[in-house]
């Protein structure tokens, strides 16, 4: 199939990309940035990962004059606030629809730490219901179970030294994440 990835330039997408190979299929990456905390590094990250399998890459920008769409609230990164998967998910089918592609592909694990599992899960599967708009999630079964699994079969893929995967600039240290890609000693960008 040909699909639109959405590249968070984190090890979730970079395990995307390589099963989108590994699978047969084009994906076209985009990565989304609305002025998130991580953006910088998380756009290199992403940026990587698509010239590692030589996809097109494509950035859509969207800026608020009152600052960061997504921002820190009551002690969530911006990752964790509701509305962070539906930005994605809605800018991503978007773009999927103007490039005339019919799949949305996400390594998002949205249900998990990173976000509202009640309201994403709704908003994806609302998503699903689209008649123009096919939303695949190919981690979950890629991986089994957990995100230990995706980091473990990425621990020797070099590529995986240059994503991103805390929200937190600099990374935080003490987030699952950044717990995980410890345990795997792959080394953050920052
Ligand atoms: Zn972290």
């Amino acid at each position: 199939m040909d699909a639109l990835f959405l590249n968070s330039g984190g090890l979730d997408s970079l395990a995307v990309a390589r099963w989108g190979r590994e699978a047969g299929h084009v994906l076209y990456s985009l990565f989304i940035d609305v002025g998130q905390e991580n953006v910088e590094l998380a756009a290199q990250g992403a940026i990587q990962i698509a010239a590692a399998e030589q996809l097109s890459h494509e950035t859509v920008l969207v800026r608020w004059s009152g600052g960061p769409l997504l921002a820190t609230q009551k002690g969530l990164s911006w990752l964790g606030t509701p509305f962070s998967g539906p930005v994605f998910f809605s800018l991503g089918a978007t773009v999927a629809r103007t490039k005339g592609l019919d799949f949305l592909v996400s390594g998002m694990r949205y249900g998990t730490e990173d976000q509202d599992t009640t309201f994403c899960d709704a908003f994806v599967a609302l998503l699903r219901t689209s008649p123009w708009t096919h939303f695949v999630t190919p981690i979950r079964p890629l991986s089994g179970q957990g995100y230990d699994e995706i980091v473990a079969r990425l621990a020797e893929d070099p590529v995986a030294h240059a994503t991103y995967s805390c929200a937190r600039i600099p990374r935080c240290g003490t987030c699952r994440k950044c717990e995980t890609r410890r345990r795997y000693g792959i080394d953050p960008t920052s």
